[in-house]
This record gives structure tokens, C-alpha cells and sequence, in this order.
């Protein structure tokens, strides 16, 4: 059969990694899973509650296209209040995750051959997504030794036009979090180059260690080109509900709405219910989030250092350790042919550092409860003295 030409992408690694972790395990077999990202934390009764209450109250039809306006205005509000942002309910969409979100959006945005800045290490699905819909990922590197952020002068050095920057603050695999100061030169960058920042928020509530969490949408003199991603998926444990938000003008929220009309119809109205609940306990519910994934980071830490003897450096936010293969004494550097080994003869489920625009590195998530982190870890080490 042909498919379109308009498909040239891959899957994405941290799901399809999973995707065979979780097939394993419903076979029985004993799977060490430290692939997918996410809080593995039983939902909050009242989350539970709140979906349970919009079944039996019938709230099971469409709901409105850009989302129930509770949620929109309860969204917007959160985010007011939390980081001082200037969203309003019509600067609010509900989208299935904060992914369709990003989809959405470049979909609106790019025209074949548009450059799209991102940052390595960066989240998988961000180059597949700019290819996607025909435009040219342009990525740039930042190392482990800079705290893995960009700065100001390898900005300055491009050269080409850019449409779009898509900035992951707090980062995915790498953790890194962004300064007000740092924020305001990228913004003040982007601004004058007429660039478009897509600012993907949704590990802002896992920041540690008592840190302050600065949003691009705290900045009012950059309304007119920033979009803030956001999602309940990780404030509250919430992955597999798929409720997430996109932040924007007005225009950019009209657009995308008739895009999710003709495509996703909007998210579940039992989740965004759901949601909706969350947020009305948010101030319970994300620091016990946030208490919960501090604790299992610093274990694994832990843990692996009397392992390997090795002291990581530890991630100042979101739910991964990205470790060094040297880290594992290990002789080459071949992420995805060491991930696919380790699945196939141990079980053990990472996502290779290459899938991260990272080769040399594999990135763990800390998302598993103690003991499970602990065994996982044990395994690891286990194979590796074979
Ligand atoms: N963002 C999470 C991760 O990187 C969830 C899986 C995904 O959609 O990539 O593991």
C-alpha cells in the first residue's frame, strides 16, 4: 500500500520503548521499565471523583470544541496565580495532551522549508513533528558541562532565518531550567527576529529542590509571539487522562480550534472534568506530585552511586536522570544498539540518548516508585557484570 509522502517520520522512541515494556509485561515476564516519563502515582480521589460525577451526571456528550469553559477559565487562572501569566479563558484551549497541542500548532504555523530552532538534547517527538509538516528541524547542541542551556552567543550566531523556537523550560531529558534572566534575553532575541516561541511548560511543577519556576508567559511584552504548552499529565499524575492546554493570543487559540474541530473533536469531556477537578486542588495535589518525584530522584541517585559508584549530577526538575554511557563502564557509546539489548536479553527498558539528538547518553525515568527504581537499577547492574 502507498502512503503518503507527507509521513516521513519515525515513531516516538519513549513510546515505542514502552509500548514493547508494557506488551512484555502483559506476557507475564518481569519487565524493569524506565522508559515512558510519568508520575507512577494512583490518581487523586478527587480526580476520580470528579470524572465519576460527569458520568452520572451525563456530561458524556460533545463537549465544546476548545473545551469545557469551566476548565479553560480554571486553567487560566492556575496559571495566573501560579507564574503571574496574562492568559485569559479565550486565551485558553484544551487539547488531547500537550503533544496535539505542538502538533497543532506547527501544523498552523510552518510551510515547507521553515525552520524550527530546538535545543538538544530535546524531547523526541519535537524534530519529528517540525518534519511532519514539511519543515526543517534546526538543531542546536548545548553540553552537560554549560548545565545543558543554551546561551546568548550561540544565538546570536545564526544566521538563517527562523520561524519558530520551540523552548522545553523545565527540560526534557535533561532537566534543565531557565533563569527570569536567561528567559528575558531568549525572549528579547526572538523578538527582534521575529521568531515564534512555542514554550512547552509541563514539567513546570516538578521543579526541585525549592526552585523558582519562571513561565514565558509572564512576560506581557511578549504576548504577541509566545505560546505556553501546558498539561495535567505530569502536575497531576495524570498521563493517561490526556488533558493538556495551549496558551495564546486570541487568533492563534480561533485557528487552532478549528483545528482540533476537524481533527480531534477536543479532548474527553470525562477527562476534562476530571481536570477540572484537579485544578481545583492544585495546590494539594502538585506539591505531593512534586514531594513524591523528589524522593524517588534522589534514590535513584543514591542507589546508582553504590551501584557504579558514580554520583550523577542531579536534575534540577522534570522525571529524568540522562546518564553518560561511560557512567556504565560501558566501551562504545551506541545508545540504541545498548537500549535494544538491554530490552531484548534484560528487560530493562531506557531510551537511547540518540533519540534525544544526544548519542553517548541514555535517559532513565525516575517516574517508578522506590522499590521498583531500586530493582530496576539492581538489574541494570546485573547485566552489565555479565
Ligand atoms: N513525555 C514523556 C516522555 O518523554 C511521555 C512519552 C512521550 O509522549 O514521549 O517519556
Amino acid at each position: 500500500m502507498q502512503f503518503s509522502s507527507s509521513i516521513p517520520i519515525e515513531p516516538s522512541a519513549t513510546l515505542t520503548i514502552n509500548s514493547k515494556a508494557l506488551e512484555k509485561k502483559a506476557r507475564g515476564e518481569r519487565v524493569y521499565n524506565l522508559s515512558a516519563g510519568e508520575p507512577m502515582l494512583a490518581p487523586h480521589p478527587a480526580i476520580v471523583e470528579g470524572a465519576l460525577q460527569a458520568m452520572h451526571a451525563g456530561k458524556t456528550l460533545y463537549p465544546p470544541v476548545a473545551g469545557i469553559p469551566e476548565l479553560r477559565q480554571a486553567a487560566a487562572q492556575w496559571m495566573r496565580t501560579t507564574y503571574g501569566t496574562w492568559f485569559e479563558q479565550k486565551n485558553t484551549l484544551v487539547t488531547c495532551g500537550g503533544k496535539f497541542g505542538i502538533f497543532a500548532l506547527l501544523e498552523a504555523y510552518l510551510q515547507p522549508g521553515d525552520e524550527t530552532l530546538i535545543i538538544a538534547p530535546y524531547w523526541v517527538s519535537y524534530p519529528q513533528l517540525v518534519k511532519l509538516f514539511g519543515g526543517v528541524p534546526r538543531i542546536i547542541q548545548t553540553e552537560e558541562k554549560s548545565g545543558w542551556k543554551i546561551s546568548m552567543s550561540e544565538l546570536k550566531k545564526i544566521e538563517t532565518k527562523i520561524k519558530i523556537l520551540i523552548l522545553n523550560n523545565a527540560a526534557n531529558p535533561t532537566g534543565a531550567v531557565y533563569t527570569r534572566e536567561e528567559l528575558k534575553n531568549i525572549l528579547g532575541w526572538a523578538k527582534e527576529k521575529n521568531i515564534i516561541v512555542i514554550s512547552d511548560e509541563v514539567y513546570s511543577g516538578l521543579v526541585y529542590d525549592g526552585a523558582e519556576y519562571v513561565s514565558c508567559g509572564s512576560f506581557p511584552e511578549h504576548q504577541d509571539h509566545v505560546i505556553v504548552i501546558q498539561s495535567c499529565s505530569k502536575h497531576f499524575a495524570m498521563t493517561g487522562w490526556r488533558v493538556g492546554f495551549v496558551f495564546a493570543p486570541e487568533e492563534v487559540i480561533k485557528v487552532l480550534t478549528m483545528l482540533q474541530s476537524q481533527s480531534t473533536t477536543g479532548t474527553s469531556s470525562i477527562s476534562q472534568w476530571a481536570a477540572l477537578a484537579a485544578l481545583e486542588h492544585a495546590t494539594e495535589i502538585i506539591p505531593t506530585v512534586r514531594q513524591a518525584m523528589e524522593q524517588r530522584r534522589d534514590i535513584f541517585i543514591k542507589t546508582f552511586a553504590q551501584l557504579f559508584g558514580i554520583t550523577l549530577s542531579v536534575p534540577a526538575s522534570a522525571l529524568y536522570i540522562f546518564i553518560a554511557m561511560r557512567h556504565l563502564q560501558l566501551t562504545h557509546s551506541d545508545s540504541v544498539q545498548f537500549c535494544r539489548e538491554l530490552i531484548e536479553k534484560a528487560n530493562i527498558a531506557l531510551v537511547p540518548g540518540a533519540a534525544f539528538g544526544a548519542e553517548g547518553y541514555v535517559r532513565a525515568s525516575f517516574g517508578a516508585d522506590a522499590n521498583e527504581l531500586c530493582e530496576s537499577l539492581q538489574a541494570v547492574a546485573v547485566y552489565l557484570q555479565k
